[in-house]
């Protein structure tokens, strides 16, 4: 058992001291991992002022030196991190040791793009209205950034943003999720000591009126980027008044097998994209939609799968679903899955939970308006859907409010075209979970999942920075 840490909110790189702190426990025993002292409404004014401030942009080379420091430091320490992400989050350790390897991957992918130029040059003698001048762009910072990150990859959701906005040059105030903030502040205190200055980074927890609204709502922040729940993202855009918006929001991703699919293949998929992290990703597979021919055979292969994947202790090596993030959750899921049967879905294998574990549990013949797959289900469920025929399937995925990425398992080209061309989603990934990405490539949803705007770092590099033009007589 790991002691339990007291950690600071930090103002411009200062530990802010107070009062009022936050417990964090451990889903799974219930004991006590840390405790954060919480800034308050005074705290959030003086690290919008600070960070407006702050003129002292490293160079390209000194913002790149110090996310490759970062990387550097986190590689050192990765089970460490690994560790204290499974104990305030509940999450496995195979889940939490790839979460480190994939913030490894973002400081590294950062560190190089903070070395690149992307400005352009337009030669302005193209045409008869033209002129012998030149057009250029560069990049340049903005002012203040404000990223809000949620619970499901506490490490790896706030180096998506806390490392483009250092390569950038971009200061940034962070607030993370409290339901696991601790690995935040010690990612922070790695970024700190690797020479990030100060005011380039704050990292503030509080009551929501004190900290989060009114970042949100401030004028002088320039843009808000936000990870979470659709409510919240839909709350912070009717709010937030004219800045720039970065939205990742919440999704209930198909996976499309059809008659010709790869079974084992597709078996594999399912159940790594419903099951990994506990369920608990914006891209975890939600539904999985099967052709009429295999779905018998699928379903038998599915549920045999699923005893492989054991839940129990999170710490316990063996482990391959921890808890979900609370008990609330876990009752929330274990509701959903009593409606669907209560309206003729069948449970296959799991299904009660244990305070908040609930093992991997696979449905099948889940109604197409049961909550549990018109809503996202953010956990370890498995709902198997009948469809005809490819065009099913596609009318199928596209029929909830949601929009962020999708898989599609077929041997058939044209079945694989034709689902790219008319999934309304950010991703399609055929023969992939629909989570498959890597950490620079853009990333993002449409629909209730998010306005468009991707991230990735190269994407997000250039939500946290402004394109200037300027022309030259040449
Ligand atoms: P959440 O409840 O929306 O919380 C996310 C963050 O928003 C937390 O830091 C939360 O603070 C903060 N927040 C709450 N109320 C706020 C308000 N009024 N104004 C500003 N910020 C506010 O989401 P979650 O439960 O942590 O995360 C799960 C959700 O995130 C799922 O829907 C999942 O699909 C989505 N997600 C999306 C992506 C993507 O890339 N599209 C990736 C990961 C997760 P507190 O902790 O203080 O409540």
């Amino acid at each position: 058992m790991l002691r339990a840490m007291k950690l600071h909110c930090f103002l411009a790189g200062n530990s802010i001291r107070s009062d009022k702190t936050l417990l964090i426990r451990n889903p799974y025993n219930g004991s006590e991992v840390g405790s954060v002292a919480l800034a308050a409404r005074a705290d959030t004014e003086a690290a919008i002022a600070a960070t407006n401030a702050f003129r002292d942009t490293p160079t390209r080379h000194c913002r790149s030196v110090i996310l490759e420091k970062t990387r550097e430091l986190l590689d050192a320490r990765r089970e460490e991190f690994a560790r204290l992400i499974t104990n305030e989050a509940g999450l496995a350790l195979r889940e939490t040791r790839y979460e480190v390897g994939r913030t490894l991957d973002v400081l590294r992918f950062a560190a190089m793009e903070a070395l690149r130029d992307d400005g352009q040059i337009f030669s302005c003698d193209i045409s008869p209205q033209g002129k012998a001048r030149k057009i250029f762009t560069t990049r340049e910072p903005l002012n203040c950034a404000v990223a809000i990150t949620p619970f499901n990859h506490p490490l790896n959701q706030v180096a998506h943003k806390v490392a483009p906005a250092i390569a950038a040059g971009t200061p940034m105030i962070l607030k993370p999720s409290e339901k696991a903030p601790l690995v935040a502040l010690k990612f922070a205190e790695l970024l700190y000591a690797a020479g990030l200055p100060g005011p380039m980074l704050s990292v503030l927890l509080g009551l929501t009126g004190e900290v989060a609204e009114p970042l949100v709502q401030d004028p002088r922040v320039d843009v808000v980027a936000f990870t979470g729940s659709v409510p919240v993202g839909k709350r912070i855009a009717a709010t937030a008044g004219y800045k720039k918006l970065v939205l990742e929001l919440g999704g209930n991703d198909p996976l499309i097998v059809l008659d010709d699919a790869d079974l084992d293949l597709a078996v594999t998929l399912a159940a790594e994209g419903s099951f990994r992290n506990s369920g608990q990703r914006c891209t975890a597979v939600k539904r999985i939609l099967v052709q009429d021919g295999i779905v018998s055979e699928f379903t038998r292969r599915l549920v045999e799968k699923t005893r492989d994947y054991l839940c129990g202790d999170p710490m316990d090596e063996a482990t391959r679903v921890g808890t979900v993030i609370d008990e609330a959750s876990a009752i929330y899921l274990e509701t959903v899955v009593k409606e669907a049967v209560a309206a003729g879905a069948k449970v296959l294998i799991g299904g009660k939970r244990r305070g908040a574990l609930l093992p991997p549990t696979v449905i099948t013949d889940v109604p197409r308006d049961c909550r549990m797959v018109v809503c996202e289900s953010f956990g370890p469920l498995a709902p198997i859907m009948r469809v005809g025929d490819l065009d099913d399937a596609l009318a199928l995925a596209n029929s909830t409010a949601y929009g962020l990425s999708s898989g599609v398992v077929t041997t058939n080209l044209n079945s694989a075209l034709k689902a790219i061309k008319t999934l309304r989603c950010g991703t399609v990934n055929v023969n992939e979970v629909p989570g498959f990405r890597v950490e620079n490539s853009p990333f993002g949803g449409i629909k209730d999942s998010g306005l468009g705007v991707k991230e990735g770092v190269i994407e997000a590099i250039k939500a946290y920075s402004f394109v200037k033009t300027f022309s030259l007589p040449w």
